[in-house]
């Protein structure tokens, strides 16, 4: 019962440009939220020295009393080992081996976990989003690139070498397009944000007309956002139509992989381009799925948007880090 009054932890979401804190109570309410500029140009030391401050930050604006603290979850964009909590590589960051775990247990007093931020975010969605109650779940985070997570009997599954749930490269056409690891036609270099920019630009080039010329041609391809092409899309642009659809279709047909290979209870669907087309982004994929399953591997099978938006980084690494904390009372 010692840890009875450790009622809170904080948690954290370390992305490539911001950090995101917050004290997080079991109820899964955030209270005394913290925002900082992630950066990372500056070295890693230095990116730590603002997240722990961003913690010491949240709890105080939490007006929790720091006592209360069990623990604190870390979600970083890269491979993580969540035993020793060493940071493989996080190319956003431009880190290598960096021992998060010990640096910030160091500043701050407190346990601290670190986990990869795409598997945090699909425990966020499991525990207090989407997918509460469910056995098991695959989440699937389109954005710039592809992400996901697998929560096997309630548990997320971490893999041999840790690094399990590579969903963004899994191949889906051996002759497709270049993918960012350097394969051809991986899941995440066709149905990206990165992958519908590329298609909307090559139209553009071959002189399909588009509200999006001017847009895709004065702006680096990176910056143009998922709420820029949901607009022309739901505007009914034609070449955009064209290119999301195709787009989700093949967002449909690597769902379809995962629900012949795992058969799991749900498929959440989360990240920018997901939040920016919705429901009717979700039914071409789940349509697409259907088509190219079992029927005993569809059936019954619900494929849903994520819930939590921002916040689910945050909430699963703080779940993360509060269930370790009561194991090992
Ligand atoms: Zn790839």
């Amino acid at each position: 019962m010692a840890g009875k009054s450790k009622d809170y932890v904080v948690g954290v979401d370390l992305g490539g440009t911001k950090i995101l804190a917050g004290v997080v109570a079991e109820t899964g309410e955030i209270l005394g939220r913290v925002k900082a500029k992630t950066a990372a140009e500056a070295g890693y030391r230095n990116v730590l020295s603002t997240l722990a401050t961003s913690v010491d930050l949240a709890i105080s604006e939490s007006k929790i009393p720091r006592p209360r603290i069990r623990a604190v979850g870390v979600g970083v964009p890269g491979p993580v080992d969540p035993e020793t909590g060493v940071v493989k590589i996080a190319p956003n960051l431009g880190w290598k081996n960096v021992p998060v775990k010990k640096l910030l247990e160091k500043q701050l007093g407190l346990p601290v976990l670190v986990e990869n931020d795409v598997n945090a975010g699909t425990v966020g969605e499991h525990r207090f989003g989407a997918g509460v109650g469910v056995k098991d779940l695959v989440g699937i985070f389109v954005g710039t690139g592809i992400g996901g997570g697998l929560i096997f009997n309630g548990t997320l599954y971490h893999g041999f070498s840790k690094a399990a749930g590579e969903i963004g490269h899994m191949i889906i056409d051996v002759n497709g397009p270049r993918c960012g690891c350097g394969n051809k036609g991986c899941f995440e270099a066709m149905a990206s944000r990165t992958a519908i920019l590329r298609e909307l630009a090559a139209a553009i080039r071959k002189g399909s007309k588009t509200v999006l010329t001017k847009t895709v041609a004065d702006k680096n391809m990176r910056q143009v956002g998922s709420s820029v092409i949901a607009d022309a899309f739901f505007r009914g642009d034609k070449l955009t139509v064209k290119v999301v659809k195709r787009a989700a279709r093949y967002c449909g047909v690597g769902v379809a992989s995962i629900l012949n290979l795992l058969n799991p209870e749900m498929v959440v669907l989360g990240g920018g381009v997901v939040e920016a087309f919705g429901s009717e982004y979700v039914h071409l994929v789940a349509k697409a799925a259907r088509k190219r399953t079992f029927e005993v591997t569809f059936q019954g099978v619900r494929i849903v948007p994520a819930l939590l938006r921002d916040d689910a980084v945050l909430l699963g690494a703080a779940s993360l880090a509060r269930e370790k904390a009561e194991r090992a009372e």
